[in-house]
């Protein structure tokens, strides 16, 4: 991560609203100093997502999503720390400044942004050679063919690597860049004979960027219709991973946060063709299946994910694999089966978007499409073909999990269509194999997917509460601070109350943001000492019912190692603890 000195994150942060940044992603309403909205980050209808102007902090009261300004950048688009500060900084025109960096980290970053700013180059190089060049006419000729304006193009930064074998390669040599760097960024590759050539030759190039919009690598289609492959990608390197990678991502960020849904498809020119319609949300995945990695990048965008793919790409066992992602992250991932033989552009240019979009919402969710797709191929009247549907829809309906919304009637379908009974159908569900299965050991930095509406134990429930007050109310906090011991806390607890011991006055100061749980919690107690009154009686009570947990503990554990003097000498204690909590007539939290 890079480091950036401490005063220049304060001064982002100071110059962020954070008001008008979450107002984009749900809409707020003043109360008092703070402003509600609907939280964001789970589904709901009443209000109980809170923001603090002043701090900079949000915090919901359903799911306990909480953080300040910079992580709510980070879950919303999708960004990490670094990338979260340098897009607020751009965006409320701060410069920021770095700290005295580690050398190697240096180099790193020195050599990533050497390779971007080649990569830069090469797509400005070839999008001009599109618009200038004689003999980019064909590929003029076939842009507009495919009804795609200079606007379009312009804006996604199309071009034409010419059919030359050495222009990027000496061109990019004549300004400096090593054929090392050349390598390294996908540009050139090594011929037989041992000297270096072009990677891309009279191809029509499409730049695929990063969410920043930083280029990546590049997708080139063939001009020629006999030229082999008809696509070719940049190859898989430390800056471009095409299963982390969504064409036109940079350009859709916004309009998917505004519009709350995404539409994937699959190819650059259906991209083009959508955005020039008007479907600024639209994304591709460039001929695979679709990731757990891109949904989760879209998941930090929106709620909701179209998939406009045909029938089979859609039906895919990585999409099952990307809906156990989904699952997690509480997205809704629909199909929208597109007609075979037929794209988006081609719809497009056939006619309307109107059609386009009927079956965008006329798409269902993934665990339904699935379901349908194998009943419908598979040959129920033989035994066989009945063993491949379940074999088939075992996994998808496991991944849905038992207690989703339309789990019953989808077994209740199959069971039906099979003439089955639906116990039969459910037993295969819960014996079928994971759909993740083969996901394990990928690697990949994936982000966890945020658990919603974490259960808290009665433990948690009240050394929360006790810390918040304890916030609220620090003069009197800090005497129980002093007094609680790890003994009395949960393993989340005792962090948090390590932090507190030292930072009481102002908890939010210098918090460790690498260490999140810690964090999220600190952020999470602060947030509720300001909404939630702090009173002696309530602290106490809180303290004294910890502290029967500890005794209780104590107890067990003296038992179990038969230390009977101990044990009783406990139970005495508790006892009188006991008697306390009831004569002390204060109402719990
Ligand atoms: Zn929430």
């Amino acid at each position: 991560m890079a480091r950036f000195t401490r005063d220049s994150v304060d001064r982002v942060k100071e110059a962020a609203d954070i008001v008008e940044i979450v107002s984009a992603h749900t809409d707020l309403q003043q109360r008092g100093q703070d402003y509600w909205g609907v939280c964001p980050f789970h589904e709901e209808r009443t209000p109980s997502f809170k923001v603090n102007p002043r701090d900079k902090l949000y915090y919901c009261f359903g799911c306990e999503a909480s953080g300040d300004v910079f992580r709510f950048v980070e879950e919303k688009e999708g960004l990490d720390f670094a990338s979260a500060v340098e897009s607020l900084a751009e965006r409320y025109g701060v410069e920021l400044k770095r700290e005295h960096e580690d050398p190697r980290a240096e180099e790193r970053r020195r050599r990533k942004a050497r390779l971007w700013e080649l990569l830069e180059l090469t797509a400005k190089y070839y999008e001009r050679y599109l618009w200038d060049s004689q003999k980019a006419r064909r590929a003029r000729a076939y842009l507009e063919e495919r009804e795609l304006g200079e606007e379009v193009l312009r804006r996604f930064g199309v071009g034409m690597a010419p059919s030359a074998w050495d222009q990027v390669l000496t061109g990019s040599q004549r300004r400096g860049f090593k054929v090392e760097e050349l390598i390294a960024a996908g540009l050139i590759q090594k011929g037989r004979q041992g000297g270096y050539y072009d990677r891309f030759r009279n191809r029509l190039i499409f730049p695929i960027r990063d969410q920043r919009g930083r280029v990546l690598g590049f997708g080139a289609r063939a001009l020629m219709p006999d030229a082999k492959p008809k696509y070719l990608n940049s190859p898989e390197s430390e800056l471009y991973r095409k299963s982390r990678t969504l064409y036109g991502i940079d350009r859709a960020r916004g309009p998917i946060a505004k519009a709350r849904r995404a539409i994937v498809v699959e190819g650059y020119t259906d991209v083009l063709a959508l955005h020039q319609a008007g479907v600024k949300e639209a994304v591709a995945i460039m001929g695979t299946a679709i990731t757990p990695e891109q949904i989760a990048m879209l998941a930090g965008l929106t709620e909701s994910v179209v998939l406009a793919l045909d029938a089979d790409r859609a039906g895919a066992d990585a999409m099952v694999r990307a809906q156990k992602v989904a699952g997690g992250k509480s997205i809704e991932l629909r199909v929208a089966a597109m007609p075979e033989g037929e794209d988006p552009a081609d719809m497009l240019q056939a006619g309307s978007v109107e059609r386009f979009m009927e079956l965008v919402d006329a798409a269902v969710d993934l665990p339904s499409f699935r379901v349908d797709l194998a009943l419908g191929r598979g040959d129920l009247g033989k035994l066989a073909g009945r063993e491949r549907v379940l074999d088939e829809v075992g996994p998808v309906l496991k991944a849905m999990g038992e207690t989703a919304l339309g789990f019953d009637e989808l077994v209740r379908r199959v069971a039906d269509r099979l003439d089955t009974d639906p116990s039969l159908v459910l037993a295969r569900v819960r014996s079928a194999p994971d759909a993740d299965a083969q996901e394990n050991g990928a690697g990949g930095e994936a982000r966890p997917p945020r658990p919603v509406a974490v259960s808290l134990t009665p433990r948690e429930t009240r050394e929360r509460a006790l810390l918040a007050m304890c916030i609220a109310d620090p003069e009197t906090g800090r005497r129980f601070i002093d007094q609680l011991t790890d003994e009395h806390l949960s393993p989340s607890g005792k962090p948090a109350l390590r932090w507190l011991g030292a930072h009481l006055d102002d908890p939010m100061d210098g918090l460790p943001r690498e260490d999140a749980a810690l964090t999220s919690l600190v952020t999470e107690l602060v947030m509720r000492a300001e909404s939630e009154p702090a009173s002696e009686g309530a602290m106490q009570l809180n303290f004294d019912l910890l502290e029967l947990q500890r005794l209780e503990d104590g107890i067990s554990a003296a038992q179990k190692a038969g230390d009977y003097e101990m044990s009783s000498r406990l139970a005495r204690e508790r006892a009188a603890l006991t008697d306390r909590i009831a004569h002390a007539g204060v109402a719990g939290p």
